[in-house]
């Protein structure tokens, strides 16, 4: 998941980005509120946290702007003050959850997983569920039968991206672009090996290569056995 963090607090940074990346999220942080607007249409971000006093420019106002340009990702707002008032500008303002400070990171990673997963269609359920498998994304383990099977970083970043998105063709350069930074070098014989990975792990099947095209998430379910 590529997300965009909008903050100028550089310890709330420091303290955050490594528990994002734990969390399997790919990060671009950005301090400026007049480098927001512009950044997020750049590239296509899954998620973003935007803090609202922000130098350069409100986040409020850098909200406004993404949704008028239509920009479809889920938003959550970092807010100093807890205020009713604060809280109705942010959400008329197209925000989509909010978290005052000082928070628990671990608030802010549920959260997240909420929001995207009820972009998804999925709500209040313990585990991310696609083709009859069951990821936890706490663990970063997937269920499959009876057995729990761990993943590696870039397996579960992968396959989470997978399992949001069942059915649908995804090239390369999609998947690279949700699972690496903008900072990292991209590589797509790395991707390849990955996917491998997983088909060893969970079964052949369970991701679909379209030559030419990328792959194909099919879940344990695909094929209608017997
Ligand atoms: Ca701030």
């Amino acid at each position: 998941m590529r997300l965009l963090l909008v903050e100028d607090s550089v310890a709330l940074v420091d303290e955050l980005l490594p528990r994002l990346k734990r969390g399997g999220y790919a990060v671009d942080w950005i301090a400026d509120g007049r480098d927001a607007g512009r950044k997020a249409s750049d590239e296509d971000y899954d998620i973003a946290v935007l803090d609202l006093g922000l130098p350069g420019r409100n986040g409020l106002d850098v909200l406004r702007e993404w949704r008028a340009a239509k920009l479809p990702l889920p938003v959550l707002v970092l807010t100093a003050r807890d205020t009713f008032a604060d809280r109705i500008e942010g959400l008329r303002a197209g925000a989509d959850d909010y978290l005052t400070k000082p928070f628990h990171p671990d608030e802010l990673l549920l959260r997240l997983q909420a929001l995207l997963r009820r972009q998804r269609g999925q709500v209040n359920q313990p585990q991310l569920l696609a083709g009859g498998l069951a990821l936890d994304e706490q663990r970063q383990s997937v269920q499959h039968g009876a057995t729990d099977v761990l993943l590696s970083g870039i397996e579960f970043r992968l396959l989470r991206y997978f399992m949001l998105h069942p059915g649908q063709v995804l090239s390369r350069g999609q998947l690279e672009q949700h699972l690496y930074d903008g900072e990292t070098e991209r590589d797509s014989n790395v991707l390849e090996v990955h996917v491998n990975r997983l088909r060893r792990k969970l079964g052949r099947d369970v991701i679909e290569t379209r030559r030419g095209q990328g792959y194909c998430y099919r879940g344990v379910d695909a094929g209608g056995k017997p």
